[in-house]
């Protein structure tokens, strides 16, 4: 279907993902490819001296990378996000109950919770900790099922129903039966070669630990976790590495934080994007003056995965709208600037597709439910750029276990490839 050469594959994405459990992974896998590439990474706290060629900036669990290509003073950009909802250790996670040791767990972004129960699930994430007499921190990536939020027995359900899910009371992790075993953190610190006692910090999470697997009869699925937005993320990055460099600056920006709301240091409301631009303009010479001129004439398509049409619940959808499981990249348009798309990005988004070869397909959620919404509005607001929300199709969106087409993930990569090249 696709006619652009595109190297993005559905079994391409499933390693990405099994390598990326927490969005500081994806930042790590995003960025050892494209070392491979030959970028090289740029600290904020550095002066940048005069620079072409191709480099990339991390934030905590935000990167963004650019081919400066030819130079001139435009930038096409593919934003994406690198975190998913999960469940997070708490700060003093360790507790006992009927007997049991337990991890305290909650919540991160609207995590569909029935969906994490009965899973082994590893641990992720990093730990800051003392250095001498500075502080520094690792990445962690158990990969050894350790936890297990089980199901209460459906026969201790009322009327065999099963339970609403208390955030509060029924998410904590089954951890050990000894009651000896070092605690949660005691034990992640030993897992990743730091002093336990050296440790101030940690942001952790869990993740299911059942690799990505193609399946159905003709293997035409990816189950997978994290598809939401990890799917972009990889696509985005495949845009990046494959095409040819071109006239305008090509960027990838993948923002942590968008499952609950943007606002932080590196997240899509913060500077981040604007920041990295505005330097990579200074530091080709160009001014203030220069690096406004360019926002102007630069344009930001925001990949966030889509709803396809679920088939058993056709009705939740909007009934002229239906969108196809390896059915191709999708435009998200809403009314109500939950997407940020409008009528001349649209165009610019449909030129794309053209471009590359693939079917386009637009979406519109019902009026009757509320739509969700991701980073176009927020980096449209911040920046200036036109900016277009775009996808590709999947479902069981926020599951701990997704579900997308193997086909759309060439598709959805070629067109993001055709947008980056666009003069
Ligand atoms: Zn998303």
């Amino acid at each position: 279907m696709t006619t652009l050469t595109t190297s993005a594959t559905a079994a391409g994405l499933g390693e990405f993902i099994d390598a990326s459990p927490s969005p500081f992974h994806v930042c790590a896998t995003v960025a050892a490819q494209l070392e491979s590439a030959g970028y090289t990474r740029l600290a904020e706290d550095d002066q940048w001296a005069a620079l072409a060629g191709r480099h990339y900036v991390i934030r905590g669990g935000s990167i963004i990378a650019w081919d400066a290509g030819d130079g001139g003073n435009s930038f096409r950009i593919v934003g994406g996000h690198t975190d998913s909802p999960n469940l997070r250790v708490k700060q003093k996670p360790g507790r006992t109950s009927a007997g049991i040791g337990m991890v305290a767990l909650e919540p991160y972004g609207g995590a569909w919770l029935n969906s994490w129960l009965d899973r082994d699930l590893g641990i992720s994430g990093r730990l800051a900790y003392r250095a001498g007499d500075r502080v520094d921190h690792v990445l962690v990536h158990v990969t050894e099922p350790v936890i297990r939020v089980p199901q209460l027995a459906i026969h201790l359900s009322e009327d065999r129903k099963g339970v609403t899910l208390d955030p509060q009371r029924h998410l904590d992790g089954i951890w050990s039966l000894d009651s000896d075993a070092p605690d949660v953190l005691e034990w992640t610190a030993g897992y990743a070669g730091i002093d336990p006692a050296t440790v101030l910090g940690w942001e952790l999470m869990t993740h299911d630990v059942a690799p990505s697997q193609l399946i159905g009869a003709d293997n035409e699925l990816l189950s997978a976790p994290r598809l939401d937005n990890q799917g972009t993320c990889y696509a985005g990055l495949r845009a990046l590495l494959d095409g040819a460099p071109a006239i305008p600056t090509r960027v990838l920006a993948l923002f942590d934080h968008e499952e609950v709301g943007s606002g932080s240091e590196r997240g899509a409301a913060s500077d981040f994007l604007a920041t990295i631009i505005e330097r990579i303009v200074l530091a080709r010479g160009g001014s203030r003056a220069d690096y406004l001129q360019a926002m102007a004439g630069s344009v930001c398509v925001s990949g966030d995965m889509a709803h396809a049409t679920h088939p058993n619940y056709p009705e939740r959808h909007e009934p002229a709208h239906r969108i196809a499981v390896n059915g191709g990249p999708v435009l998200k348009v809403n009314q109500n600037l939950r997407y940020a798309s409008d009528a001349l990005g649209e165009a610019i988004f449909a030129v794309a597709c053209e471009a590359a070869g693939v079917p386009m397909q637009r979406y519109t959620h019902r009026a009757d439910l509320p739509c969700g919404s991701t980073i176009g509005p927020i980096t449209a607001a911040r920046t200036g750029l036109t900016t277009i929300d775009v996808g590709a199709p999947q479902l069981a969106m926020h599951s701990a276990r997704e579900l997308m087409g193997a086909g759309d993930v060439p598709m959805y990569s070629a067109a993001l490839q055709a947008f980056l090249s666009e003069p």
